[in-house]
């Protein structure tokens, strides 16, 4: 097992509908230690590409992300949820439909801080559907910019979201990828990677 699934292992806990909770030390309360090691690992795990910007969600992507401009020396920019259907013309728009709060969110990125000349990896914390990093990818592509790769903390690969993704041709790299979860008996099944 690697750093963050030995830590899924000891402070994770199997909720009923398909959530793992993390948020003792990913989302809420947040383990910033782990956060830098995190950002060292996509560092390694995407060595080569020429990435000068981070782009990820708030809230929880943060975090992760800033570790991960940190360890690239690049600047983070993250999509802000805006409930406003009136978004001016200065904006990239993407609609995202929440997993864990089963609603619909319009994120937005200035058009100041993404461009053709971006070569952008995408981060975030959990990828479950895909709707998050769909809207990431299509922002990122409206831009012009080129989606350099993905970096997730956690994918549950028993839903659909990280199939379809690399599936396009997207470099996709999560550090853990639960197959399997059971909320009874707290049981959580890794894939081998
Ligand atoms: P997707 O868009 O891939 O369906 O869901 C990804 C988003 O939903 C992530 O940004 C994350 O915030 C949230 N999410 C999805 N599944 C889980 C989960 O099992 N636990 C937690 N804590 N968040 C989740």
């Amino acid at each position: 097992m690697n750093f963050l699934e030995e830590r899924i292992v000891k402070d994770g806990v199997v909720k009923p509908g398909n959530v793992l909770k993390v948020d003792s030390f990913l989302n809420h309360q947040m383990d910033i230690s782990l956060m830098d090691q995190l950002g060292d690992e996509f560092k390694r795990r995407f060595a080569g590409k020429n990435i000068n910007k981070v782009l990820t969600i708030e809230a929880s992507g943060i975090a992760i992300a800033c570790s991960v401009a940190r360890a690239f020396g690049v600047p983070l920019v993250f999509a802000k949820k805006s409930k406003s259907v009136n978004i001016d013309g200065d904006m990239y728009v993407a609609e995202v439909e929440s997993f864990t709060h089963k609603n619909k969110n319009q994120v937005i990125v200035s058009k100041k801080y993404l461009s053709p000349d971006d070569h952008v990896l995408i981060i975030d914390d959990f990828l479950a559907n895909g709707c998050a990093l769909q809207g990431l990818i299509s922002i990122t592509e409206s831009a012009g910019a080129t989606v350099e790769g993905l970096g997730i903390a956690i994918e549950k690969g028993f839903q659909f979201g990280g199939r379809s993704i690399r599936n396009l041709g997207y470099h996709l790299e999560s550090v853990a990828i639960v197959d399997s979860m059971n909320a009874e008996t707290g049981e959580i099944v890794f894939r081998e990677q």
